[in-house]
């Protein structure tokens, strides 16, 4: 793969968007050492550059694209959505978009009526406010905190992060949030050694591991219920944390103690939803239904911001009144965009002609084969899967660890983004068995490579 930083295009482009652009996430100053790329082009897994460079989206681009860049698919149902109608308000209006998309969103998830938001983290605004709001149109308006895990990442406006526990994300606007409260994550996050990886037990620990922690929330719930208005959790892998899984019998306790103290159970599936854990939606693994779920990232196939908070005709019901007062009033510009909901469509027709969650199955065994030599490597440890998501932890005392990681891949022509010291595979699901090899070879290339510079 040709150096992304050396071809005139790219470098104009790249000083246009230092200059005019502040980009998400990231330090601005550490783009005097690490260019940013100028992307021009997709095609499915791939990504191409000004110059013509080529890199495979391991991460799905921030784990939103499931079928691929520029994916003829979903291309040609917007653009005859584009002749139709791209979006109006929601508030007194209709389409067929919205309503086809909310029908077959409530059928695949067994809740409904479907409230819209554009970002993961305004989804989870609106779980929150609809949990705190049900509380007080039914006569207990002192149920107002919330309880997430440890670890938890629940996106990054004020409300979302008063439910957040990553440090990087929160501590400097510690002052600006609501006191919620945590509970212990379901199991220890190094829970695994080679041998138990190899045999086939990833990742997700042992049901046992999980009753200390079902424990803990027991005796918060029952010392605090009056005061809790719901549990936001992410079922089965908490993403942003550095992909740490738990065993789905600790969401049959947690969603069993939520209903016996009267607190709500709001499912946090933007990243772990449309088929990422193996199932559609992660909850099924566990046989549970929540009281709200926020759906994002996915939805779209990675095209256009929407999200999505459904739940149960109960809570609805607490809202249906005479008293404008007593009604959900929120809102967002782009609610329910046609042209979002179109691509919706599209993502889930896929799902469903291509029979995908099948399909991914058998992928995932195949690609289990593939990595072995990451899992033996002697600098990797704690590899951990779920469905098509592939973890592992590169042992090094590197502060620097994950931008050097992103940097060397990347000239390869492989887009990683490690949290901290954990490198993941999350890519697109159309991503085929000899590129998820390729994949694997530049991953042990970078670490030897690391290593070699004295640089792990
Ligand atoms: C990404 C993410 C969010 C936030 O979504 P945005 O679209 O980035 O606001 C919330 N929760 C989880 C679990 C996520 O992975």
């Amino acid at each position: 793969m040709a150096d992304s930083s050396n071809g005139a295009k790219n470098i104009d482009l790249v000083n246009r968007s230092i200059t005019s652009v502040w980009h998400p996430c990231t330090q601005m100053k550490h783009h005097e050492q690490f260019p940013l790329v100028a992307l021009t082009r997709g095609d499915g897994v791939w990504l191409i550059d000004a110059d013509g460079s080529r890199y495979l989206d391991a991460v799905s681009s921030w784990w939103v694209n499931l079928f691929g860049h520029a994916n003829p698919r979903i291309n040609a149902a917007l653009i005859d959505q584009l002749g139709k109608l791209e979006h109006a308000m929601l508030a007194g209006f209709t389409h067929e978009p919205v309503v086809e998309l909310s029908e077959r969103l409530g059928k695949l998830t067994g809740l409904g009526h479907a409230f819209y938001g554009s970002d993961g983290a305004s989804a989870v605004e609106i779980a929150l406010k609809m949990s705190f709001h049900f509380w007080r149109n039914t006569g207990k308006p002192r149920k107002q905190k919330f309880v997430s895990l440890e670890g938890s990442y629940h996106g990054e406006t004020l409300g979302a992060l008063a439910v957040t526990d990553v440090a990087i994300f929160r501590d400097a606007y510690g002052p600006l949030l609501n006191n919620n409260l945590s509970a212990p994550f379901p199991a220890a996050p190094s829970n695994k050694n080679k041998t138990q990886a190899l045999a086939g037990v990833l990742g997700q620990c042992c049901p046992e591991c999980t009753v200390d922690a079902s424990d803990r929330l027991e005796k918060l719930f029952a010392e605090r219920h009056d005061e809790i208005a719901a549990f936001i959790v992410e079922p089965l892998v908490q993403g942003a944390a550095g992909m740490r899984m738990y065993h789905p019998a600790y969401l049959q306790q947690a969603r069993a103690l939520c209903t016996r103290y009267n607190i709500h159970f709001i499912a946090d599936e933007i990243m772990t939803g449309f088929g990422r854990t193996g199932t559609m939606f992660a909850c099924e693994q566990a046989n549970i239904t929540p009281d709200l779920i926020c759906l994002s990232k996915g939805i779209t196939g990675g095209y256009l911001p929407l999200s999505c908070v459904l739940t149960t005709d109960e809570i609805y019901a607490a809202f249906y009144d005479d008293d404008s007062t007593r009604g959900f009033l929120h809102s967002h510009s782009y609610t329910g965009s046609a042209l979002a909901c179109r691509a919706a469509l599209a993502t889930l027709d896929i799902f469903a002609s291509d029979n995908i969650i099948a399909k991914n199955h058998a992928k995932a065994d195949r690609w289990l084969a593939l990595i072995t030599p990451i899992i033996e490597h002697p600098q990797v440890k704690n590899f951990r899967q779920c469905g098509m998501i592939f973890a592992f932890d590169v042992e090094t005392k590197a502060p620097t660890f994950a931008r050097e990681f992103f940097a060397r891949s990347l000239k390869r022509g492989a887009l990683l983004r490690p949290i901290g010291t954990t490198v993941y595979f999350m890519p697109p699901y159309i991503l085929e068995d000899d590129a998820f090899g390729w994949l694997v070879k530049q991953t042990l290339d970078v670490i030897d490579e690391m290593e070699n510079n004295g640089l792990l």
